[in-house]
């Protein structure tokens, strides 16, 4: 059996797994021919300036480097994954193509359609656990988190930390270099960001405090991994490996370990219900088409500091911090009363850790029609929320330079900020509580 499956033809397939180190991509051995795809299906809709493309172009030829190191390759094409697929399965005639899962609707149906050319090994590595093996006990998937969460801990062991080491393999030959950004049609530069282990030595000195201090707009408090989880540069296990040391050195690990698990069960609830991604879980409201409310939001011209400051600090960095992104969230389906859909929309184009699971799903919650939503009758008042994560304004004057001069105190106050005129920010948009009653007024009716 060993000898067959050493002398294999294998398409090795990188997607969300972008890495040498810990990849079990690279522990099957026989003829392989690595490859990466620019998804021309996934990127013809982007902006031709979308950092995401560059930052993926430098991930990419790092990958190319890392795997000529171990006497490898990557040949890189653009185009549509099941054509080339097609084309390259008709030249090479693979045995199998092996790839990690990827579970949004787009990707299921693109590897069912790649299956259908030749035998799909799809290899468990993106998440801690696979959503097979994460079923309540009449088999079903678990649709609160909390239960998820418990059943996690108790499943998890050292098993789940195993480190993947490569094999020799045999390199099969091709010509498809990897094509400048200009080539793929995008502008800018290939900038990597910053490494995952480097992220980790930072992020150290502060998980003790994790808890405690990862709600705080004003504070550097959490780790930054998203980025490199999204696209696989560190593996999850490398993850739980490092934290398992830091549990070893005394460390409170558990709330850290907590938000990982949040990744799998959003991802494992998008592989259950793909749909999810853009239908309502429950209830059957649809918010309200405003498109000028829209535009203020998404220009972080709402008048209301913290709203604005998590959305200009999207737009100026690609990033939003977790609880900015709840206020945000929160502000846009219930204050404004908008289709949780559109805000998903404005966040999947420009969040450089974009994850179809993650971020639909935090809108459904934040929408209250998903699954574990939070209750669409509690309902996030944005000015407590910033007096209570951002007290002296730190955050809201990085982001709002226009309220620099002003105290803490009137950045906080809705009816100062509603009654006197700055020259150049806005008055609310809507005003906290009448926006609150009337979005109740609404769900209550379509409940
Ligand atoms: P840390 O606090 O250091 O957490 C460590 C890791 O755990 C993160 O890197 C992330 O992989 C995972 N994680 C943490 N919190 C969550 C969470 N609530 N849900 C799922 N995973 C979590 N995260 C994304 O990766 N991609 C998205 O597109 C995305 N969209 C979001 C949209 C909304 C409306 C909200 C409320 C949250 C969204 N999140 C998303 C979750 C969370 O905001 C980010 O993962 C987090 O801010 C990333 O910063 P960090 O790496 O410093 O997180």
């Amino acid at each position: 059996m060993l000898g067959y499956h050493q002398h294999m033809k294998r398409l090795l397939w990188f997607r969300r797994d972008l890495r040498v180190d810990d990849n079990p991509l690279l522990c099957l051995g026989g003829e392989v021919l690595p490859i990466f795809i620019f998804d021309t299906i996934i990127l013809g809709p982007l902006e031709k300036t979308d950092r995401r493309v560059g930052m993926l172009h430098a991930m990419v030829s790092d990958l190319r480097e890392g795997l000529r190191e171990i006497g490898l390759d990557l040949f890189i094409f653009h185009g549509d994954p099941v054509r080339i697929i097609k084309n390259l399965q008709e030249r090479y005639g693979f045995d199998e193509v092996c790839a990690s899962g990827d579970y949004d609707a787009y990707a299921l149906e693109r590897d069912r359609e790649v299956s259908q050319l030749l035998p799909f090994n799809r290899l468990h590595d993106t998440y801690i656990f696979r959503p097979e093996e994460m079923l309540k006990t009449n088999g079903t998937p678990y649709l609160v988190f909390t239960p998820f969460y418990r059943a996690a801990k108790s499943r998890f062991s050292s098993e789940y930390l195993r480190e993947y080491r490569s094999v020799p393999q045999t390199l099969l030959s091709c010509d498809a270099p990897l094509p400048s950004l200009k080539a793929l049609g995008f502008e800018g530069e290939a900038r990597q960001p910053e490494r995952a282990e480097i992220l980790l030595e930072r992020f150290a000195p502060k998980l003790a405090a994790y808890k405690q201090m990862r709600d705080r707009l004003d504070l550097d408090a959490t780790s930054h991994l998203s980025v490199a989880l999204r696209f696989g540069t560190i593996s999850i296990r490398a993850v739980l490996r490092w934290l398992a040391e830091r549990r070893r050195e005394g460390i409170d690990t558990d709330p850290f370990f907590r938000q990982l698990v949040f990744r799998d069960f959003y991802a494992h609830m998008l592989y259950h219900f793909p749909d999810l991604a853009w239908k309502n879980f429950r209830y059957g409201w649809g918010g309200k088409e405003d498109s000028e409310k829209h535009a203020a939001f998404c220009e972080g011209r709402t008048g209301v500091p913290v709203v604005d400051a998590g959305v200009r600090e999207l737009l100026a960095t690609g990033s939003m911090h977790n609880r900015a992104r709840m206020v945000c969230a929160s502000f846009y389906t219930k204050d404004l009363l908008l289709p949780w859909q559109w805000g998903e929309r404005f966040f999947a184009a420009r969040l450089n850790d974009y994850d179809a699971a993650s971020n639909t799903l935090s809108w459904q919650w934040s929408a209250g029609t998903g699954v574990d939503p939070q209750p669409w009758f509690r309902i996030f008042n944005p000015w407590l929320q910033a007096k209570k994560f951002d007290p002296d304004a730190l955050y809201v004057k990085r982001w709002v330079p226009e309220l620099a001069a002003l105290e803490p105190k009137q950045i906080h106050d809705e009816s100062w900020l509603s009654s006197n005129d700055l020259p150049d920010y806005p008055r609310p948009v809507v005003m906290h509580k009448a926006a609150a009653e009337a979005a109740l007024e609404y769900f209550k009716a379509h409940t």
